[in-house]
């Protein structure tokens, strides 16, 4: 058997340690045109602040990949010929395959206002553009953030601990509105202006000016205008959809799956940022751009490549992460709407998460340790916590699991609740019951 995988993303590896626990003597080729292979996406935000070094984000040994035993092929495939069961490779070469995984991931959606080419305008996908920012962003400088979502906190606080003036602009009254309530979109701009950062609400970008083909300002919709050496965005990410735009796979806003993450060719699975798959939390397919979902769903389409027919389970998206320095897990359905600063999805988000059904909220916590339960008929729907994590594992397992929380669902819509002592009572009991 040939297995073909296309992408070296979390996804990618995932699919291969599968297919090797099933079928040992398969022939097994992966393919990349990032010339960095496989590494830790979540973890670029980290090395743009300076906390971890490059090495540090890769989470595999070359040993590791030897026991794998898989063929690497660098470079970039650039059409699936499915009859024949071919790829062309950069329209020379060619290689063939029995089972393919396409696992291309998404790519930044482009900035598009005139000068959005010039040098020093950046994104945050690869380790490349990471590389890139670390070179243009210089001590004393100015740089303007546009866009939403976690990305343009990461390029935010990357580029302040570099040493630059930061400006954040918003086109909205406020951060991340769709997935965060107004509590916790000021805990987060607070502390944003806390650490310097000026933010610019109701702004909008029209046109980045330069000089000798490099940035040298931008000016916005109500004609001011700003100098700056450096415009990083997070506008929104698309899913890679390229290669399969005239194979007749079925698309919708990814690469649509089954639940064994085949698609609508028997032969051809996707997995991760490039593929749509059902949730079962809201019933429709939907997009994540997490790790842990592409882990998973690469998984689970290696298991099926070799033979098995193994169903993936979408639990509810979970993202513990790191908004202007402060921890929070989002879990669940917890917003809904629109923001005016992402288009799509971003990077660390799940469209599950803005798809809220009706819910009462409880809440607790004022400050920077702060929880927000969104509450259904008789379950949790999704959780956003904010500094003190202690409840985070708990109420992730508690909303996978569908925990019927009938016992304690009044209380926790009454004023003042103590919303967190309640939900702790309750775990120690339903752990028990559900033998976690
Ligand atoms: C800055 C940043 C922050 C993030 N933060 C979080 C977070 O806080 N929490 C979280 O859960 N997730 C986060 N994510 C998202 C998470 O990293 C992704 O969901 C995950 O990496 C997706 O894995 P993947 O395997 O689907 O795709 P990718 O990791 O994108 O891999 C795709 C691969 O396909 C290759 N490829 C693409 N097209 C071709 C082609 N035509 N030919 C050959 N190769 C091709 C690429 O080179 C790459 O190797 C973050 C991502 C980034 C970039």
């Amino acid at each position: 058997m040939k297995y073909v995988i296309i992408g070296a993303g979390v996804a990618g590896l995932a699919a291969i340690e599968a297919i090797r626990s099933v079928d040992q003597a398969g022939e097994i080729t992966m393919v990349s045109d990032d010339p960095h292979g496989y590494y830790s996406r979540p973890g670029l935000a980290y090395y743009l602040t300076g906390e971890l070094h490059d090495k540090a984000l890769y989470p595999r040994t070359q040993d590791d990949y030897k026991k794998l035993n898989f063929k690497y092929l660098k470079g970039r495939v650039t059409q699936i010929l499915r009859s024949e069961h071919v790829l062309e490779m950069d329209g020379k070469s060619r290689l063939t395959y029995d089972k393919l995984l396409i696992a291309v991931g998404a790519r930044a959606l482009p900035l598009e206002v005139p000068g959005a080419k010039l040098d020093g305008v950046v994104k945050l996908d690869h380790l490349t553009d990471a590389k890139n920012i670390l070179k243009l962003a210089k001590r004393g400088k100015t740089a303007v953030v546009v866009g939403g979502g976690i990305t343009a906190l990461e390029l935010t606080e990357g580029l302040l601990a570099r040493g630059m003036t930061v400006h954040y602009l918003l086109r909205g009254d406020r951060y991340w509105s769709n997935v965060l309530d107004k509590h916790e979109s000021l805990v987060v701009e607070g502390r944003l202006q806390a650490e310097g950062v000026t933010l610019h609400h109701h702004a909008e970008l029209v046109e980045i000016s330069g000089r000798n083909g490099r940035v040298n300002g931008v000016r916005f919709l109500d004609g001011r205008k700003m100098k700056c050496d450096l415009v990083a965005y997070a506008i929104g990410i698309k899913p890679c959809l390229e290669l399969v735009q005239n194979t007749d796979l079925a698309l919708d806003r990814g690469i649509l799956v089954n639940e064994h993450l085949q698609t609508n060719d028997p032969d051809i699975f996707a997995a991760g940022d490039v593929a749509q798959a059902y949730d079962p939390l809201s019933g429709r397919s939907v997009l994540d751009s997490l790790w842990n979902p592409a882990r998973d769903q690469g998984h689970v389409a290696g298991l099926n490549m070799a033979g098995r027919k193994t169903g993936y389970l979408k639990s509810p998206p979970f993202n513990v992460t790191r908004l202007a320095g402060l921890t929070t897990t989002i879990i669940g359905a917890v917003g809904r709407g629109h923001d005016e600063d992402v288009i799509g999805i971003a990077r660390g988000d799940s469209e599950t998460w803005r798809d809220l059904p009706d819910a009462i909220v409880a809440q607790s916590g004022f400050d920077i340790n702060h929880m927000r339960l969104l509450i259904g008929e008789k379950k949790l729907i999704g959780a956003v916590l904010m500094g003190d994590q202690t409840l985070s594992w708990p109420l992730e397992k508690m909303i996978a699991g569908g925990a019927n929380i009938s016992p304690i669902r009044e209380k926790l819509m009454m004023p003042e609740a103590p919303i967190a002592d309640l939900i702790a009572d309750f775990w120690v009991v339903w752990r028990e019951e559900a033998a976690l």
